[in-house]
């Protein structure tokens, strides 16, 4: 049995997963505003202690995974801007409970492997994955086996450039992809122009979205965000050749809005080099368990 921890802006899940693959069992907490305090890595560290344990006693693990944001670095975990920590030493943490493998991965990579093996990428050799989240991270396979440059995890498709001197990005760069193109840019957009206040839950920007989206201002940010979004796609494409992309994060909760008007535009005009290598655009199929199953994948 293994255990794969992923670790969130805002949530923390934890799953034990049998030799099939499955989540036979599964746990999870929010950080909510009450705990994102000078507690916080005490907070995380006696919940995820605390699973382990609980788990250990019935159940003999032969690996933990962890799935983090940023870039994960020698065992630990760096630059958790969402959650305001620098440096968070989770493998000391771990060995305090087990003495077992542990390996730690960036988030997007593993909800990427997880739908290369078991989602909708796994008929395909040649495969894009991109999280559209609070940021865009990503993976790409080629001939079935993930790129992975020596030095750092790579790939970091939401900081490559599609406005020169456009806006200013965390990273430091100016006009990157995912400051024009992550969900959280997209929420934020929408929530401006549509007069909502700050706390709207996606859940209810969705159903308001339903009934509004045909309003001119609206349409307009909708648009932009898709052209936007085929600018990435076309640049990927064109680089990598990839049989299929598939669109995860929060992009899968917006379908019945987004997808169907990226489908409509990217298929109606001359967006890729190649016309015979046209990418299937698919979306995510594991959800918020993705992160969990594939930071056990070795
Ligand atoms: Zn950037």
């Amino acid at each position: 049995m293994k255990i794969g921890i992923d670790i969130g802006g805002s949530h923390i899940g934890i799953g034990l997963i049998d030799k099939d693959e499955n989540i036979v069992e599964k746990y999870e907490t929010d950080i909510n505003g009450n705990n994102k305090s000078d507690n916080l890595n005490e907070f995380i560290e006696n919940y995820i202690l605390q699973v382990i344990k609980k788990i250990s006693k019935e159940h003999e693990i032969e690996l933990i995974g962890i799935a983090s944001p940023g870039t994960p670095k020698d065992g630990k975990l760096t630059s958790l801007v969402n959650l305001g920590i620098d440096e968070f030493d989770i493998t000391k943490i771990i060995q305090k409970e087990f003495n077992g493998k542990i390996q730690i991965n960036n988030d997007a990579k593993c909800a990427g492997l997880a739908e290369k093996q078991y989602g909708s990428l796994k008929d395909y050799d040649d495969a894009v994955f991109m999280c559209l989240g609070t940021g865009i991270g990503g993976a790409v396979f080629l001939g079935g086996k993930e790129l992975k440059p020596k030095r750092n995890p790579g790939f970091e498709i939401g900081h490559m450039i599609i406005k020169k001197d456009g806006i200013l990005c965390n990273c430091g760069k100016k006009g990157c992809f995912e400051t024009y193109c992550s969900m959280k840019r997209l929420k934020n957009s929408l929530i401006d122009v549509m007069g909502l206040n700050k706390d709207t839950t996606a859940k209810e920007l969705l159903e308001l979205l339903k009934e509004r989206k045909e309003e001119t201002e609206i349409q307009k940010i909708l648009k932009e965000y898709i052209d936007n979004l085929i600018i990435g796609l076309s640049n990927i494409t064109d680089l990598l050749e990839p049989e299929a992309i598939c669109l995860g994060g929060s992009f899968v909760y917006f379908k019945d809005i987004l997808y169907k008007m990226l489908l409509e535009e990217f298929n109606s005009r001359r967006y890729v080099f190649n016309k015979n290598t046209l990418p299937e655009i698919k979306l995510a199929s594991l959800g918020n368990d993705a992160g969990i199953i594939g930071s056990t994948i070795m």
